[in-house]
């Protein structure tokens, strides 16, 4: 009889959840919960929630509210057991995947992955990988703390943009129900638009940092496309930047060798997008949105304010054929 084994205080084997690159909340809250998750069914496994970099504003302010310790930054994946959540593009996520175990996927994008051997990979097209994982504890009958519903209510607000992005699903809805009951924030419509509040404050941010705040890499077989996408409540904090910005992702395009740059500013009251542009082929963009334009670096566009499911399926159509 191997007692080891037996015995939970002796868990020996490390298992690292991490999310992507340029972390969301999403992809922060996804780890911690999903860890506790994990460890509630394994006995001889220890999972740890971490970050593939630094956490963004409302991420920390998430966190702080609710009482949560920040998850550890792992600098390298190689050589150890890893569960993604969040992604499954390999480009998306922390360095020296290529060489790490990966055990498992849980995520809510479009299926870019290949693995050699047959591996738990869960993926529903919902609004956001925490409404997954809240699901998994109510299916199961397993209790959320209030500060735990709270942190996956936050995250489902802001990958659904308050329910107002066409990615949010019945799904979404009802899990967000459900969780700001356990949460005690019955007005979740209005803590949504705090946690963007504090996510769209940039007038102490860099133009660099307002670029890498929400940004993706993309292999089209036109080249290397990165788009980033912030949101707003007045596009006005933007208006006055917008020079500095194109600036910017002109540098980070010429320095990094992209085809494309783009930078999306998002307004959710609006419910519309302002597209900033450095590309090698600008006009194509336009036309990818139909907007008619003698200014190819800078239009807005109405209805756009989702990434996945507006914005990248359109570039892949357009840039990978
Ligand atoms: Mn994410
Ligand atoms: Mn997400």
């Amino acid at each position: 009889m191997n007692f080891k084994i037996q015995n939970s205080k002796f868990k020996i084997i490390m298992i690292y959840i991490i999310g992507h690159k340029s972390p969301d909340l999403d992809s922060v809250v996804s780890a911690i919960i999903y860890a506790i998750y994990k460890n509630k069914l394994n006995d001889v496994e220890e999972y740890l929630p971490c970050v593939a970099g630094e956490l963004n504003k409302e991420t920390v302010y998430i966190l702080n509210k609710f009482g949560i310790s920040f998850p550890e930054v792992l600098k390298t994946a190689e050589s150890k057991n890893i569960i993604l959540v969040d992604h499954n593009e390999k480009s998306q996520a922390v360095d020296g995947i290529e060489k790490a175990n990966i055990a498992e996927v849980i995520d809510h994008h479009k299926v870019v992955f290949e693995c050699s051997n047959p591996i738990k990979f869960q993926v529903e097209p919902w609004g956001a990988t925490c409404t997954i994982i809240a699901d998994l504890f109510f299916k199961n009958n397993f209790e959320l703390s209030n500060a735990e519903a709270g942190l996956l209510l936050s995250a489902i607000l802001v990958d659904t943009v308050i329910t107002k992005s066409p990615t949010c699903t019945e799904k979404d809805k009802e899990i967000i129900e459900k969780l700001s009951v356990i949460a005690d924030i019955v007005d979740w419509k209005k803590f949504g638009m705090e946690i963007f509040k504090v996510r769209a404050s940039v007038s102490e941010l860099s133009e660099k940092d307002i670029i890498k705040s929400d940004f993706k890499d993309f292999v089209f077989k036109a080249g290397k496309f990165g788009i980033g996408q912030v949101e707003t409540v007045d596009l006005a904090d933007f208006e006055n930047r917008k020079i500095e910005l194109l600036k910017e992702l002109k540098n980070k395009k010429e320095k990094e060798n992209y085809h494309s740059v783009v930078l999306f500013i998002t307004d959710i009251i609006k419910e519309g997008s302002l597209f900033l542009v450095s590309s090698d082929e600008s006009v194509k963009i336009t036309e990818i949105f139909q907007v008619k334009t003698d200014n190819k670096e800078e239009f807005f566009v109405s209805g756009i304010i989702s990434r996945k499911k507006q914005v990248a399926p359109k570039f892949d159509e357009v840039f990978n054929k």
